[in-house]
């Protein structure tokens, strides 16, 4: 099975990973970088990077525009990228609610529209957004993070809708903390804090959410849609 496969953010942290874990399936991975140079492990496994800033409709398209002429239309696209910019409510201002959500939540619409196209002609795909652990239990200092994750849940679950009877699934995945530089970000007391909460004890690893993504883009996984799969250590319960 080789399958044209997208991952947006797939230059580092969980993207990469993901678009490692398809590659050394055998999949046709194509994976979104902004800046700098795309990962060298990436391009070693065949890997096409492609240059896109999802808050910018026309980068999207040509990105889109590039893999379709290198791997035909995209059959899995994981909606990956996505950005923080926590602070207390208080102190929030309009900008860094707006720009949060343009990217997690605007950004995975703009990015899912221009895949929806091509799998309904194929009346086969599947779609896996990236959610958050927050988005189901909430976090001090996160208002627009969390509400721009819990955004992509009703997204995918009437996408789901929509999407069903074209054997098209949609699906997301809520990772809680993992080992990234988003993570990183925090100081060491914050993240102490916070993986006091986890059951299992301990940060994720980018690898354990890309292995739940692959699961769900795979054949075994082909009855699942308008899920909300944690891979949080148990820190929301399932909720
Ligand atoms: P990182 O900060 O390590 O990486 C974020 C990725 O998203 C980068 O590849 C980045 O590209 C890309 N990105 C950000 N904004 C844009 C944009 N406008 N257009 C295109 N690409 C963009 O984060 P993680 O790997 O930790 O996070 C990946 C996803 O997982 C995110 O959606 C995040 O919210 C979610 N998540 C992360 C958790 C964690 O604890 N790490 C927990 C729960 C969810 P660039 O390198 O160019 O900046």
């Amino acid at each position: 099975m080789s399958r044209s496969v997208l991952v947006t953010g797939g230059n580092r942290g969980i993207g990469h990973a993901i678009a490692r874990v398809f590659a050394e399936s055998g999949d046709k991975v194509a994976f979104t970088y902004r800046t700098g140079e795309p990962p060298a492990d990436l391009l070693e496994l065949g890997c096409l990077p492609v240059q896109c800033d999802i808050t910018d409709t026309e980068q999207v398209e040509l990105a889109y525009k590039q893999v379709e002429a290198e791997h035909g239309a995209v059959e899995v696209l994981i909606a990956n990228a996505g950005v923080n910019r926590d602070q207390l409510l208080m102190r929030m201002s309009e900008e860094d609610f707006s720009a949060v959500v343009e990217t997690n939540l605007t950004g995975t619409f703009r990015t899912v529209k221009r895949a929806n196209r091509a799998m309904l002609r194929a009346r086969k795909g599947r779609i896996i957004l990236i959610s958050s652990a927050v988005a189901l239990r909430g976090e001090p200092g996160q208002v627009n993070y969390a509400a721009s994750k819990a955004g992509l849940i009703g997204f995918a679950r009437s996408l789901a809708r929509e999407l069903g009877s074209r054997n098209i699934t949609v699906n997301v995945v809520a990772p809680g903390l993992t080992r990234t530089d988003m993570a990183a970000a925090l100081s060491e007391d914050q993240q102490k804090a916070l993986i006091g909460q986890v059951p299992l004890g301990r940060i994720g690893l980018p690898d354990e959410i890309a292995a739940a993504v692959r699961f769900l883009a795979s054949e075994d996984a082909a009855y699942i849609t308008g899920a909300v799969v944690p891979v949080d250590g148990g820190v929301a319960m399932g909720h």
